[in-house]
């Protein structure tokens, strides 16, 4: 159940403080990732909420396709990457998000998918909310329906939560 899920999950966290820079207390999944036990467990805590309510998984790069190939795999349906700027070779869709310093932007191709699909975005670690509301709206423009937001870990106090529409729902397995 999801309460021995964030056991599990909770036991392999690394907690890095200062990294990548001073203030900042880093939460790292690769010890999660590492355990099939623990992985396999978090891969399926990320879709049971939405049970029925989704078509495909949406992971936003890099350790969101970690999460999202594996809860995908699991659920038995397919995967959809959003990229990092740059990276996807025919048409695509792009939506630029804050970050602390600057910019960055968010890619999908368009057409990927046929109209209407339902995608679940998923993503490790929900912040200010910048990166997954930048892969939800790309859904909405590509002109699929955004089936929620789901994570592994949501930071209280940055406002990610808040930052997000309310036309979906978010849920997050751990809270910090
Ligand atoms: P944000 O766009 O502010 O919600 O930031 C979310 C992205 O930044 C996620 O994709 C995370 O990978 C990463 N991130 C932000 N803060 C942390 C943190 N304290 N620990 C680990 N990853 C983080």
């Amino acid at each position: 159940n999801a309460q021995d899920t964030r056991a599990l999950v909770e036991s392999r966290l690394a907690v890095i403080p200062d990294f990548p820079e001073p203030g900042v207390l880093f939460r790292d999944l690769t010890p999660v990732f590492a355990d099939g036990e623990a992985f396999h467990a978090l891969a399926g805590a990320l879709t049971a909420p939405f049970a029925g309510r989704f078509d495909v998984l949406a992971g936003v790069e890099a350790r969101g396709f970690l999460l999202a190939a594996a809860a995908s795999v699991a659920a038995g349906v397919g995967v959809l990457p959003i990229r990092k700027a740059g990276k996807l070779p025919r048409a695509v869709l792009t939506e630029a998000y804050a970050l602390e310093y600057g910019t960055a932007a968010l890619e999908v191709h368009e057409g990927e998918l046929p109209p209407g699909t339902r995608v679940l975005v998923v993503d490790d670690v929900l912040a200010t909310g910048g990166t997954v509301g930048a892969a939800a709206r790309l859904v909405e423009r590509a002109g699929w329906k955004v089936a929620g937001v789901s994570v592994a870990i949501e930071l209280d106090g940055l406002g990610g939560r808040a930052a997000l529409p309310d036309t979906f729902e978010t849920y997050s397995l751990l809270q910090y």
